[in-house]
């Protein structure tokens, strides 16, 4: 008998990895950014984990495992998902155009 390893795609296996950048420099394409709001964010407030939703959403995996929270907006390409994951609210999508 065959282990189940043997019957997996490595190109799948290869995709289903989180790394980053994969898609070049993917700050390029925002509309808009996400800010996160310290005061607001359950980790840095109460200094409990696990939280790191935004972490373990981020499909760039540019989102530090840290407190305070970080992103790379090299690579961030605004895509709104670590804010609608975030529990707390604390993360909110700014129009780059508004940012100086
Ligand atoms: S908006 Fe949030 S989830 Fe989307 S790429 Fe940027 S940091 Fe990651
Ligand atoms: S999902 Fe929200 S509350 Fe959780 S670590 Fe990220 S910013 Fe903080």
């Amino acid at each position: 008998m065959e282990s189940s390893k043997a019957h997996q795609d490595p190109f799948t296996v290869a995709r289903g990895k989180l790394c980053t950048a994969e898609a070049g420099m993917t700050g390029d394409w925002r509309s808009s950014r996400p800010e996160i709001d310290s005061s607001k964010c359950i980790l840095s407030k109460t200094g409990n984990k696990p939280c790191f939703l935004c972490w373990m959403y981020c499909p760039e995996g540019i989102v530090t495992k840290s407190i305070p929270v970080k992103i790379d907006y090299d690579y961030c390409k605004g895509c709104g998902i670590c804010a609608q994951e975030c529990p707390a609210k604390a993360i909110r999508m700014v129009a780059e155009q508004n940012i100086d």
